[in-house]
């Protein structure tokens, strides 16, 4: 860092930092432990037996078995592999069903599927982020290669019922994905029994760092490659295999199985200390999304009348480092896909702030920030043409 002022990060859905222990089980594979896994030599045969071991432990985080996890660069490359396995593997079908609120990784490929010729669907939501249950099974037909409906959201932390979309899914003959890469690590997750067929995850949203992730495949659904090359994960995901990041994925989701109870617990208490008082002590901001079923590392609060990225900058003044419901479009601030999909007003969605937990936030902070909002609120409004008191 280039300044030494005391950072608070409160944006771990963006990415989290890399624990120690991670780093640690990784640093070998950065320096003495370079072999080519794939190499026949006793070295590459060292290096390899570390890579099935870290596949391991990733498979044993969502109950599942170590055949069914391939590593890939990232949750965004996973999603891309399931969802083009899938349409290639049943050519005659030209339909994908997704929702209004996937993240960018599964709408901007719907957007180029779409261009490509296929037909997507993006299942609707209600105010509080919750999928229509019913308006997406009609969604699901014949013509229906894959559905692919996230297991949470990383904006308002909303939890979907992905098991039961799953038996949906296959009821109407399409295979099921999900983009679980905010759920894993978070919420308890058991493939053992599962009819989902394809899961995304991504390492730098769980303490590994970032450009790793795995997919997982249900043993009897059929994969096809998404890279052409060689032979690496049993001819499913070709390129040398990136041993460091896979090595640190393995441990960041062992040590993600033992925080399990303090993310629902400790962190939990965190985010909802930092939301019960801000809702008390600032008038008109409300949560966005499914109160009663959402992560417990996430909240995301509209501070009506002013503008999110006008709150992040005088946080960020501040070293709290959080983030906007908004995301900003060719030059014009709109509001989340998300938050539009939700049908949240305009007044609301432009000063919506999204506060992330993870295991290194303290309740310091977290007083910190509850201290310092009144304020930063006040200020906004006070110049905002928007506000009436
Ligand atoms: C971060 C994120 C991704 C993308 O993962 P990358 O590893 O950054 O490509 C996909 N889906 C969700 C829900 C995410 O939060």
């Amino acid at each position: 860092m280039s300044n030494d002022k005391k950072i608070i990060y409160v944006d771990n859905n963006a990415t989290t930092a890399v624990d120690p222990l991670v780093f640690e089980a990784m640093k070998p594979f950065l320096t003495e432990m370079y072999a080519n896994p794939s190499s026949i030599h006793t070295f590459g045969g060292q290096v390899a037996k570390y890579i099935e071991v870290a596949r391991e432990s990733v498979a044993s985080l969502i109950g599942a078995n170590p055949k069914e996890i391939i590593f890939t660069s990232c949750g965004t490359e996973s999603d891309s592999s399931a969802i083009y396995s899938a349409l290639h593997l049943c050519p005659k079908k030209k339909k994908v069903v997704v929702s209004k609120v996937e993240h960018p990784a599964i709408i901007a490929l719907g957007q180029e599927l779409v261009r490509r010729g296929y037909k997507v669907e993006e299942a609707p939501v209600d105010s509080h982020g919750r999928i229509d249950m019913e308006r997406l099974e009609e969604l699901i037909d014949d013509d229906t290669a894959v559905v692919s409906i996230m297991w949470a959201n990383n904006e308002t932390g909303n939890i979907y019922p992905v098991e039961k979309i799953a038996k949906i899914a296959k009821k109407h003959g399409a295979l099921f994905h999900t983009d679980a890469v905010q759920a894993v690590g978070k919420i308890d997750i058991n493939l053992a029994e599962s009819d989902i067929d394809m899961l995304s995850l991504s390492g730098h949203k769980l303490h590994a760092p970032k450009g790793v992730g795995a997919l997982y495949v249900k043993r009897g659904v059929r994969f096809r490659p998404f890279l052409a090359g060689g032979h690496q994960e049993r001819s499913r995901r070709a390129g040398t295999e990136n041993v460091p990041s896979i090595v640190a994925l393995g441990k960041a989701c062992e040590l993600a199985r033992t925080y399990m109870k303090y993310e629902n617990t400790h962190i939990k208490a965190l985010r909802d200390k930092l939301e019960k008082n801000l809702l008390a002590n600032i008038k008109s901001t409300k949560v966005n999304g499914d109160i009663e079923n959402r992560l417990p590392n996430t909240t995301n609060i509209s501070f009506e009348f002013i503008e999110g990225e006008s709150i992040l900058i005088l946080l960020d003044r501040l070293g709290i480092c959080a983030s906007s419901g908004s995301a900003c479009t060719t030059g014009s601030l709109e509001p989340s896909h998300v938050l539009r999909a939700m049908g949240v007003p305009y007044t609301a969605a432009h000063g919506a702030i999204r506060f992330s937990f993870s295991r290194y936030n303290t309740e310091a902070e977290v007083d910190y920030i509850i201290e310092q909002m009144p304020a930063i609120i006040e200020r906004l409004r006070a110049i905002s043409p928007f506000w009436e008191g």
